[in-house]
């Protein structure tokens, strides 16, 4: 007899396997053993909200095999992973497999260390956080198959509503009418080029009579070429020269949120990807555990930073031991993500990891690594200099110690003055006023829109890769050409019905309260059903008066074509991927036409830039046979091609641009990625 230990995946069994030997048997769930019903609501309102879990087909065998390693074993020990989620995994299992007393495990990273203190300390399944757990899968349960059938009936079928993502798509909706809004304002600026000893070097006007000018204080060419006009024949003299020294600290281990945003940053990994390779990496042992708000290091983890520091770049670089404190909505007792053992640097791990692994950990080691090392200083200049009642500004610095940034590179600018000294008189090479415009805002990326996220309190770590995901597979969200978020026609129209009919649902504030609801059943200080209830009953209310007040919106639009089959006009009509054509004599006549191409079927762009030059337009060409494709407008230049309709979607996986085949499946473009959606299955709700 021996001891069976589960955990959620087979990476992570296999792993655990490795540090124990024999005397543990290792098994893995494959991920949720129960779940609620694919096709109903599966919670019981009336009954106090009481789930109704089913074992869905894939699990059987596993539940199965389970079953009988359990009840060979002298004891079952869970350890799935250590948050809310991996608690529920665990309270599952113990339901599905019907078992008595099974003790509890958990640790922040996959090692023979922090499993062997694991099993020494063994615990019993936390119900506070499962029951956070519960709290928010029937709470997005309720509204994706409550408020789902109302856009059915009100818009479109097959569209969907989701607690948290909706707030998502209404952030990205607001911005893109920010920026609608928006108008430029034009400013100008004034620059003089001014030469000592052969070196020249430029400073901006930024004061008159000894008051600063705004930004936008120039407003136009008049104004600039008055200025101008004032600086003739002036003497440029130098009236300040200011050195100070500055420091740039290093910035915080990662947490989720961070990790994500970097890793868009630097490697344009959208976030899906960066927490499925940081999955890999956790479950083979080379970093902590990866869903955390948390900026908590073990002492084990400074210890060896110190180490590390100072063995490889000597004393100075070496901080100590610094603390970081994580913001007060951080969950649970985690840590931060951070390499489970320093010493292991990136170049001693090229041969184990593969490319994006590999990537992902240098950025999560350095950033580590950075964080228990001293500041970079720079030797900072700042030089005034007059001419006539107006004064000029220019600022300089120079790298005088790398400090942190020895191991975590960051961009920053140098620039140097030749020797220069007060009430000098410098010699004018120009002045150049410049026109200006403001800008509008900037859409949100993937990194930008997690932030604003967590800015907000939308969420938690768990949930951000899952809500951009979820709302780019929807098509209420799309990428521009510089992969930034743009709602699409349906999302600004979805977005509005839900903002005008359930205000509270799209509430950003109100969502936000809702995750600490949750962070309070966590705690055992609130009770979930409590929580459903108190949503549940306005929201239900609400919905059936919304059922009766809401008219059908209609986004049909009137053309001059008429439908080659039956001589019936045809009209535009807007589906879940976009506008296409359809003939007014449906359901006798079912013909419609895609609005990209012509009847015709004549070579014209389908609106999608090419993923590969980034300048040319997608469009439809035939081969000498007559078959389709799709290809560069570019071309030879650019080759681009495919078989099947670009569309503007990125693969999760690998980033490439995503193509929908005709049998309403959309899947990745790239001949190595075998990623691949059912493009109906958007309309399934969960
Ligand atoms: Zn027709
Ligand atoms: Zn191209
Ligand atoms: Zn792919």
């Amino acid at each position: 007899m021996m001891d069976l230990i589960i955990v959620e995946s087979p990476t992570k069994a296999k792993t655990i396997q490795k540090f124990l030997g024999n005397d543990y048997k290792v098994m893995s769930s494959f991920g949720h053993v129960r779940d609620l019903p694919k096709r109903e609501l599966g919670v019981d309102v009336d009954k106090n909200f009481e789930p109704k879990y089913v074992v869905p087909v894939k699990a059987k065998k596993v539940i199965a095999q389970l079953k009988k390693d359990a009840k060979a074993a002298d004891q079952v020990i869970l350890a799935t992973d250590q948050d809310r989620e991996g608690e529920s995994i665990s309270w599952h299992l113990m339901e599905a497999l019907k078992l008595k007393d099974p003790k509890r495990i958990v640790f922040h990273e996959i090692t023979k260390t922090a499993i062997d203190e694991a099993l020494l300390h063994p615990g019993k399944i936390d119900m506070n956080l499962v029951n956070a757990q519960q709290a928010r899968r029937v709470l997005d349960r309720i509204v994706g198959y409550k408020l789902s059938p109302f856009l059915w009936k009100k818009i479109n079928k097959g569209l969907s509503a989701g607690r948290v993502q909706s707030v998502a798509v209404r952030l990205v909706v607001e911005k893109e009418r920010e920026i609608q809004k928006f108008v430029p304002t034009e400013y100008w600026q004034v620059e003089a080029l001014l030469k000592k000893d052969a070196v020249e070097f430029s400073a901006f006007l930024i004061k008159k009579d000894g008051n600063a000018i705004e930004k936008l204080g120039i407003k136009n060419k008049e104004h600039a070429d008055a200025i101008l006009k004032d600086l003739e024949n002036a003497t440029y003299q130098i009236e300040k020269i200011e050195k100070k020294e500055t420091k740039k600290n290093p910035l915080a281990p990662f947490t989720t949120s961070t990790l994500q945003q970097s890793a868009w940053q630097k490697f344009h990994f959208p976030a899906k990807m960066t927490m499925s390779v940081a999955q890999k990496l956790y479950e083979q042992g080379y970093i902590t555990y990866h869903r955390t708000d948390s900026l908590n290091l073990s002492q084990t983890s400074l210890i060896a930073a110190k180490e590390f520091i100072t063995k490889s770049f000597g004393p100075k670089y070496s901080t100590g031991f610094k603390i970081y404190k994580a913001g007060k909505n951080a969950q649970e007792a985690h840590e931060a993500i951070r390499p489970t053992d320093a010493h292991k640097n990136p170049e001693s791990l090229k041969s184990d990891l593969e490319g994006a692994q590999l990537k992902l950990y240098t950025l999560i080691w350095q950033r580590f690594i950075a964080s228990q090392m001293v500041p970079a200083i720079f030797d900072a200049t700042s030089i005034e200099i007059t001419a006539g009642n107006y004064s000029f500004g220019t600022n300089g610095q120079m790298l005088s110690f790398d400090g942190f940034l020895k191991v975590y590179p960051m961009k920053f600018s140098e620039n140097e003055f030749p020797p220069l000294q007060e009430k000098e008189i410098l010699e004018l090479v120009s002045v150049t006023p410049s026109q200006h415009f403001t800008e509008p805002p900037a859409r949100y990326n993937e990194a930008t829109l997690i932030k604003a996220l967590e800015k907000h309190g939308i969420g938690r770590p768990s949930t951000y890769a899952p809500t951009l995901s979820t709302i780019q597979a929807r098509n209420y969200i799309t990428k521009d050409d510089q992969k930034r978020f743009i709602p699409s026609e349906m999302g600004f129209l979805v977005n509005d019905m839900l903002v005008a009919n359930f205000p509270q649902v799209v509430d950003i504030e109100f969502t936000a309260t809702m995750e600490k609801e949750l962070d309070e059943i966590a705690e055992g200080k609130d009770t979930w059903q409590k929580t459903c209830r108190d949503f549940y009953e306005p929201f239900a209310k609400n919905l059936k008066e919304k059922y009766d007040q809401v008219l059908k919106e209609n986004t049909d639009i009137k053309t001059d074509k008429i439908c080659p089959k039956c001589q019936k006009p045809m009209i535009e009509k807007l589906g879940r991927f976009g506008r296409f054509y359809a003939c007014t004599g449906f359901p006798d006549c079912k013909h419609t036409e895609s609005i990209q191409k012509d009847a015709s079927g004549q070579a014209v762009t389908i609106n999608i830039t090419c993923p590969k030059c980034k300048t040319g337009q997608i469009t439809v060409k035939k081969t000498k046979k007559g078959k389709i494709f799709y290809g560069c407008g570019n071309y030879p230049t650019c080759d681009f091609a495919a078989w099947d309709e670009p569309i503007n979607e990125f693969c999760p996986t690998c980033n490439s641009i995503l193509v929908q085949t005709k049998k309403e499946l959309i899947k990745c473009s790239s001949k190595t990625c075998d990623y691949k959606k059912d493009a109906a299955s958007d309309s399934k709700i969960n």
